[in-house]
């Protein structure tokens, strides 16, 4: 089948990008598929592409209502007809429904877009197994599983609705899934092993480095951003009081800096957003709020000032940096009493969720204390083996520039099986 006519005419590229071809003939084949691509991979195309090219409607179920927009426009920016993409929600009226219905059965809608919530609604359910459907792509499928990062309820019913939607075949993907993660997928939406695709993590022009954190952590980031002025950086905070606080310090150090987090009105969010879009601004310091969905090629460092709560998080949020394959420097500064301070959140929650938390937070401290080339470490945890000798970025880490003397890496394997200890206990 020539997939690369399509390709020109819908999007205006020549060629596919990594595994994308592969992906798609394992789609227009009506298989179940997983798909697994660091961000920037292009996933969307995966499931756009077939979606477009053959009969009938695919549901894509995704989190993200502000995604699924963006995502709606810029189909319909590709096609004469508005109804080839619509968004199911529940900010739609009546009549609007009715509308993207009618798209529906008449085969116009090639695409339409519903969050998890929705789409276990009954009256929709009903309506979506009497329409002719391609296939349901789950886009952020890590959302599934418990052993994620993310894990939602709702995406847990999604089984049972495409079982009512007359089995048709599924597309799961994502960009963080842990082999864990991974095999629930696989098992719960029954997705054979051969339709797996899985794409490098690796990005060889990050540089990792983990710094001890000390009372002069705020001199330490200064110091760092001065050496890099005028070039674009996110720093990454726990809380939005400390979002505050380094954004000031920053601010009266002479570095343009704003704040970011989930606490401050929307219109000053979106402002900020754009002010570092625009680069009326150089550096974002924000929450865990500030970067799903961003595409700044070119933002030169990321800082965590607080470590995250999983290697995932980390590697999500560091990935923001570097994205036009420029330099991309990510600095973590790192204290086991952060580690406690996150444990100690988690006291409030169920046993179960508190076990997982307690095991990914593990790996925190295990990447944030190795002695190890950290791109290895990283790509272990994600079930990729990273040849540290000879790899795609094998020396852009501290601890390949700098390796520690013997005594001291027998100081972290003694650290290692604390670590596994703890893990097992
Ligand atoms: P992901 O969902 O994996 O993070 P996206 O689907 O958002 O990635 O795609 C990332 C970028 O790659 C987009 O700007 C998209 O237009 C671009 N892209 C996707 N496929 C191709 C291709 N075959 N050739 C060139 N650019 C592509
Ligand atoms: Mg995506």
């Amino acid at each position: 089948m020539d997939l690369y006519t399509p390709l020109k005419k819908f999007f205006g590229f020549n060629k596919f990008k990594g595994l994308q071809e592969q992906v798609i003939k394992s789609i227009v084949e009506n298989n179940n598929t997983f798909v697994i691509m660091p961000t920037g991979g292009g996933k969307s195309l995966c499931y756009q592409l077939p979606a477009l090219m053959t009969e009938g409607t695919a549901i894509v179920v995704s989190p993200l209502i502000a995604l699924m927009k963006n995502q709606v426009d810029a189909i319909r920016g590709i096609s004469e007809h508005n109804g080839v993409a619509h968004v199911l929600n529940s900010s739609l009226n009546k009549t609007e429904v009715a509308q993207v219905k009618e798209d529906i059965t008449n085969g116009i809608t090639k695409l339409l877009y519903v969050a998890p919530e929705s789409l276990i609604k009954e009256e929709y359910v009903t309506f979506l197994r009497t329409q002719k459907i391609s296939f349901v792509a789950i886009d952020e499928a890590h959302c599934i599983s418990e052993w994620g990062h993310d894990f939602r309820p709702e995406y847990r019913n999604l089984k049972h609705i495409i079982k009512a939607i007359d089995n048709v075949p599924v597309i799961c993907l994502t960009a963080t899934a842990t082999e864990k993660v991974q095999e629930d997928i696989l098992k719960t939406l029954g997705i054979p092993e051969a339709n797996r695709f899985k794409a490098s993590f690796n990005r060889p022009n990050l540089f990792y480095e983990v710094r001890p954190k000390t009372k002069e952590v705020e001199k330490d980031i200064i110091r760092f951003v001065k050496q890099r002025m005028g070039k674009s950086g996110i720093i990454y905070c726990l809380s939005r009081k400390k979002v505050e606080e380094v954004a000031q310090i920053l601010q009266v150090n002479g570095i343009k800096a704003v704040p970011y987090h989930a606490g401050l009105d929307a219109k000053t969010r979106v402002k900020h957003q754009d002010m570092f879009l625009m680069e009326d601004c150089d550096v974002v310091v924000a929450t865990i709020a500030f970067g799903m969905g961003i595409d700044k090629p070119d933002v030169r460092f990321v800082i965590h000032h607080d470590i995250p709560k999983s290697l995932e998080s980390y590697y999500q949020e560091t990935g923001r940096a570097g994205r036009d394959d420029g330099e991309g420097y990510c600095l973590a500064f790192y204290a086991y009493k952060d580690i406690e301070k996150l444990e100690k959140f988690m006291a409030s929650k169920p046993v179960a969720e508190q076990e997982i938390g307690h095991a990914l937070l593990q790996e925190v401290v295990g990447y944030a204390e190795t002695s190890m080339n950290r791109r290895k470490y990283l790509l272990h945890y994600f079930g990729e083996e990273f040849d540290a000798e000879h790899g795609d970025g094998a020396d852009m880490d501290d601890n390949s520039r700098n390796p520690k003397k013997k005594h001291e890496a027998k100081e972290d394997v003694q650290l290692l099986l604390n670590v596994v200890k703890k893990t097992l206990q």
